[in-house]
């Protein structure tokens, strides 16, 4: 049975989300502060995080940056506050997906299984080649022409999903639900920030594609560059 590790410092939210979870077949522990949390993702080995970013000692954000730096648990942020940018910053910092409170004892078991699923199914993955681009998932590294990229984490994840797919247009909304698991929002910048940020690493322009083409009106495809 899969172990969840529940980082949350109320008492009343903590014990029902455990009770949830041990309804449900998990075997669970729990920490109540965020340096507590961090000891047990470590000494525990839990196969999943669920992370109230609102803790008491430490920025849950912080934490999470904290926790990648020493594992590659699947974290599920738990927010009470709804604002896309603080998701989103927890998503670039490497959680899984996130959840905003007051959470449904259902909905939560079914992103757990949804995240357990990926991670295991995601290793071990071989590197997948578009001409002179090579994305590598075991490593999470990118190399272009052998040079490596530095990439940031969402926008590995977003070469990934996109090379993977390589010669498909993929829409916005699609990269937006896949790759940072939000729902589409018509006025959303977040996949054009990230795809512009990505082809100045790749050297290429959204006026001179090379990898990445943009198909106006539905989104955009990465395929191997054509000889000039
Ligand atoms: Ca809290």
């Amino acid at each position: 049975m899969p172990h969840v590790l529940v980082i949350e410092d109320d008492p009343q939210v903590r014990a029902a989300l455990l009770r949830a979870l041990d309804e449900r077949g998990y075997a669970t522990s729990s920490a109540g502060t965020g340096l507590a949390g961090l000891h047990s993702a470590v000494t525990d080995q839990p196969d999943l995080v669920v992370l109230d970013l609102g803790l008491p000692d430490i920025d849950g954000v912080e934490l999470l940056r904290m926790l990648r730096s020493v594992s590659a648990v699947p974290v599920i942020v738990v927010t009470a506050r709804d604002e896309e940018a603080e998701i989103v910053a927890t998503l670039d910092r490497g959680a899984d997906d996130y959840l905003v409170k007051p959470l449904g004892a259902a909905q939560l078991d079914a992103r757990i299984r949804a995240v357990l699923r990926r991670s295991t199914s995601d290793d071990p993955v071989s590197a997948v080649v578009v001409a002179g681009l090579v994305v590598d998932p075991a490593s999470r590294e990118a190399r272009l022409d052998g040079r490596l990229l530095d990439l940031a984490p969402k926008e590995f994840d977003l070469l990934r999903y996109l090379s993977e797919r390589a010669g498909q247009v993929v829409s916005k909304r699609e990269l937006l639900a896949e790759v940072w698991r939000l729902p589409y929002g018509g006025a959303d910048k977040t996949v054009d920030v990230h795809l512009s940020w990505l082809r100045r690493k790749l050297g290429e322009t959204a006026q001179q594609p090379r990898y990445l083409s943009t198909v106006r009106g539905v989104g955009v495809r990465l395929s191997a560059p054509e000889e000039s």
